[in-house]
């Protein structure tokens, strides 16, 4: 088959053909439709991430065709599409897992990281881990759902029930937060680089309140904020447009420094905190959602061989809503 490999971090990607891979006990086969490019491909790509699987194939918002079904893998059978998001595997056993927080489990291993991913025309993927899709949403659709869509959800989650949310970075997240942060009723003011004046349009469209430049105050105070881009001066200007009692959520996995602050802008019990991976259950009740919100899902489809184009442009901030990866037909 076909795959994009990263054989080093800071090395594009490669075109290379490999052995079609095999389903173990547990998992399944699938036939990729399409796979999402997301923000955390950059940074293992980039090498920002330590100790990525090499060769490593990229990609956690995959939705496939069931092809084959390894032993004991029988929840799932040949034909079912399914997604794969960024939760590959979870021990089952540690204190977090058991907790019901296995998005913090100590021995989590990571699709397009630590297990190879869906830039490829096949990738393997353990069937517990896998998700029906709401069937409103074509593949290229359905696959920004499965981490932006997801890790979005959960930062919303915890930005409370934040009346004015503001968002820093309008990219394939926060387009579909935006979506259902107004289904839930709430004002969104959408943060976007300066000079931007596209993705303020943009998400004006979407039914956001307000839009303007990161370096600009919000026109009222927000109850909360969301940070999607991975700059680490975002930090302080957010919490300094939040009000009291606000909630800054960082939603990215890896942020730039961020810069040193006054305490009076954390004062008044202000919360700053980071969201981390998803736990199926999150996929199950955002998956449930998105089949009864209809979001419009915007995407730049691209073809397999030119992912590194579709990382480049992620990368300069050229990608209205999500950029997805169409495998050739065979
Ligand atoms: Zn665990
Ligand atoms: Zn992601």
């Amino acid at each position: 088959m076909l795959a994009m490999l990263l054989t080093a971090p800071g090395s594009p990607l490669r075109p290379a053909t490999i052995p079609d891979p095999v389903p173990a006990a547990g998992q399944v086969l699938l036939r990729v439709g399409a796979c999402g490019i997301c923000r955390t491909d950059l940074h293992v790509a980039d090498g920002e991430l330590p100790e990525p699987k090499l060769p490593l194939v990229l990609g956690h918002e995959i939705v496939g065709e069931v092809a084959s079904v390894g032993a004991g893998a029988d929840r799932l059978e040949a034909g079912d599409r399914v997604g794969v998001p960024w939760l590959g595997w979870t021990c089952g056993e540690c204190r977090y897992c058991r907790a019901g927080r296995e998005n913090l489990c100590d021995r989590a291993r990571f699709t397009g990281y630590q297990i190879d991913g869906g830039y490829a025309e096949y990738a393997v993927a353990d069937a517990r881990y896998c998700f029906p899709l709401p069937p409103s949403y074509t593949d290229a659709e359905a696959a920004p759902l499965l981490c932006a869509g997801l890790i979005g959800h959960r930062a919303l989650r915890a930005a409370g029930d934040a009346e004015r949310l503001g968002v820093y970075g309008f990219g394939a997240a926060a387009h579909i937060v935006a979506q259902v942060a107004r289904h839930e009723g709430r004002r969104v003011f959408a943060f976007t680089r300066p000079g931007d004046a596209e993705g303020q349009a943009f998400a004006l469209e979407l039914g956001a309140a307000w839009a303007g430049p990161s370096s600009e105050h919000a026109p009222e105070e927000l109850d909360a904020a969301i940070i999607f881009a991975p700059v680490g001066a975002l930090l302080p200007a957010a919490l300094r447009s939040v009000a009291k009692g606000g909630t800054v959520v960082c939603a990215g996995i890896h942020m730039s420094p961020i810069p040193s602050f006054p305490y009076e802008i954390l004062w008044g019990e202000r919360v700053v905190r980071s969201v981390a991976n998803l736990t199926r259950q999150d996929g199950a009740e955002f998956l449930g959602l998105a089949g009864t919100i209809p979001l419009r899902i915007t995407t730049t489809s691209l073809p397999l061989e030119q992912a590194n184009e579709g990382l480049n442009r992620l990368r300069s901030g050229q990608v209205r809503g999500a950029a997805v990866l169409i495998p050739p037909i065979r």
